[in-house]
C-alpha cells in the first residue's frame, strides 16, 4: 500500500483497506482516542500561556498567564499549530481506548479518521504507533459526512462513526444516514459545555461504555 498519509482523503477513501463483507468502525482522534485540550493546556503552558476551560471553544480558552481576556484568533492559530508539529509528547491516550479498539479489530474493520493541519500528519501517525493504535489513518478537512459516506460505501456490514464534535455528527447524518453515531469528549471540564444530542447520536463518557454500545450497534 502506497503511504495513506501523503493522499488526500477522497484518494485515501478509495486506497485505504476495507473488509467489504465485515463492519467497520471509524474513530476521530482529538477527544476521543486521544486527550487534546488537557495535551494542548500543557503544551501552551510551557509557553507563558494557560487553558481555563469556561466554554466550548478553543482559542477562546486560551489566556496569557493571568490576562483577563482570551488570547487574539493569530496567537491562538500559532500555538495550535505549533502543538500540532511539536506537542505529540504532551498528549495523553484517553484510557482504554486502545484496548478497547483491539478487541473491536477481531470483528471489525477499524479506520483512524482525523482533521489535523498537513504539517502535523507525521507528528499524528507517530503518535498513534506509540500509544498502540496500529491502523490506516485518513487526514481530511472539513465536515466529516461526505468522507464517511464513501468509506461506508465500501462495505456491506454496518458502520459506526465515533466523534467528539456535534458537526461532524450531524454531517455524517445528513450524508451516510445508515451510519451509526457515537459521540464522547474525554476532557471533563469540557463536557458540561458541549453540544450533543444523544437521541440521535449514542453518547458514552468513556471507553467502559463506549465499547459495548459499539458491539450492541454493529455486531448484533
Ligand atoms: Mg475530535
Amino acid at each position: 500500500m502506497t503511504a495513506l498519509e501523503t493522499l488526500t482523503a477522497t484518494e485515501a477513501a478509495q486506497a485505504v483497506p476495507v473488509d467489504p463483507a465485515r463492519p467497520l468502525l471509524i474513530v476521530d482522534v482529538d477527544e476521543v482516542l486521544a486527550r487534546f485540550m488537557e495535551g494542548f493546556g500543557t503544551f501552551v503552558g510551557r509557553h507563558g500561556y494557560e487553558m481555563r476551560i469556561d466554554r466550548f471553544a478553543l482559542f477562546q480558552n486560551i489566556y496569557k498567564v493571568g490576562a483577563e481576556g482570551c488570547v487574539d484568533m493569530p496567537t491562538g492559530k500559532a500555538l495550535f499549530d505549533d502543538f500540532f508539529r511539536d506537542g505529540a509528547d504532551d498528549l495523553q491516550p484517553v484510557e482504554g481506548a486502545a484496548a478497547a479498539l483491539e478487541r473491536l479489530s477481531a470483528d471489525m474493520t477499524v479506520l483512524i479518521l482525523t482533521n489535523a493541519p498537513d504539517h502535523g500528519r507525521s507528528a499524528r501517525m507517530g503518535w498513534l504507533r506509540t500509544h498502540g493504535l496500529h491502523y490506516p489513518m485518513i487526514v481530511n478537512s472539513g465536515l466529516k459526512g461526505p468522507i464517511v459516506r464513501d468509506l461506508a460505501a465500501r462495505t456491506s456490514g454496518k458502520v459506526g462513526f465515533i466523534d467528539d464534535l456535534l458537526p461532524n455528527l450531524e454531517s455524517v447524518a445528513a450524508d451516510a444516514p445508515d451510519v451509526v453515531r457515537f459521540q464522547m469528549i474525554a476532557d471533563e471540564r469540557l463536557r458540561p459545555y458541549a453540544p450533543t444530542d444523544p437521541a440521535r447520536h449514542v453518547w458514552a463518557d468513556d471507553w467502559a461504555t463506549m465499547e459495548p454500545a459499539i458491539r450492541a450497534k454493529l455486531l448484533a
